[in-house]
């Protein structure tokens, strides 16, 4: 029913001749993996351009020459390590308050002078909190150390840096862990319609998919990527914009 009616909002907005524009944000790339593969490829069929967050620690020149294969690929910083310091029951999160501040910034430095070097075109200077959790005093030194942007999920609230977020994850992170089944989805996505974001950002994470994530992302892409009313944006592109 959500699927419809996600279908009939979008025919409505080209019939009106206006446009939604999307993106997608993928986390956790290290290295290159079938899934990774799996990923990159639909993507490239359907011709939208995927920005992996990639986790600098470990990451190295597999990657990059992986991707060479695929030009409109863009690659942002993910943390440092992806290694959780709060102290359970807090949420886990890298970027917090856990640790002295200068540790901290000296590792998301390190962070994006590494992938810079190693993607150079295809980098973009985003900082993508691992958990989408980020301390405010942490967020407020980003500029200086050369990011323009931060990502992280829901609605965009004031920030010290240019946001541009996600707003839709596929998976199921309670429970099963698999992806959600579609109709919780497309309710989502709707919603986002009736109170419209500048970009509306689709999360993924290709390692755990399992084949409801995968379904659903191949269904999406299609559809979203013949409509008319649909664009589908690089990272860059709407930095700059
Ligand atoms: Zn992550």
């Amino acid at each position: 029913m959500f699927d419809t009616l996600w279908r009939d909002r979008l025919d409505q907005l080209a019939a009106e001749g206006r446009t939604l524009t999307l993106w997608l944000r993928d986390d956790d790339a290290v290295d290159v993996t079938p899934a990774l593969d799996r990923l990159l490829t639909l993507c490239e069929r359907h011709s939208v351009p995927p920005t992996l967050a990639v986790i600098p620690e470990k990451t190295g020149f597999p990657l990059v020459e992986y991707l060479a294969r695929f030009p409109t690929v863009e690659v942002a910083v993910h943390g440092w390590s992806h290694q959780s310091y709060s102290k359970p029951p807090a949420k886990k999160q890298e970027l917090g308050n856990d640790r002295p501040l200068p540790v901290i910034l000296n590792e998301i430095q390190a962070g994006l002078g590494k992938l810079q070097a190693l993607h150079g075109q295809r980098f973009v200077p985003m900082m993508v909190p691992p958990w989408n959790r980020i301390s405010s005093e942490i967020a407020e030194q980003l500029p200086k150390l050369g990011y323009r942007s931060l990502s992280v999920f829901g609605r965009e609230t004031s920030s010290p840096l240019p946001l541009l977020n996600t707003h839709v994850d596929i998976m199921n992170w309670r429970g099963v862990r698999g992806g959600k089944d579609a109709e919780t989805v497309y309710e989502e996505l709707v919603s986002y319609l009736d109170q419209p974001v500048p970009a509306l950002g689709l999360l993924t994470h290709h390692l755990v998919h399992d084949e409801a994530a995968w379904n659903f992302l191949e269904n999406f892409l299609r559809m979203t990527a013949q409509h008319k009313a649909c664009q589908w944006r690089r990272a860059s592109q709407l930095m700059a914009s």
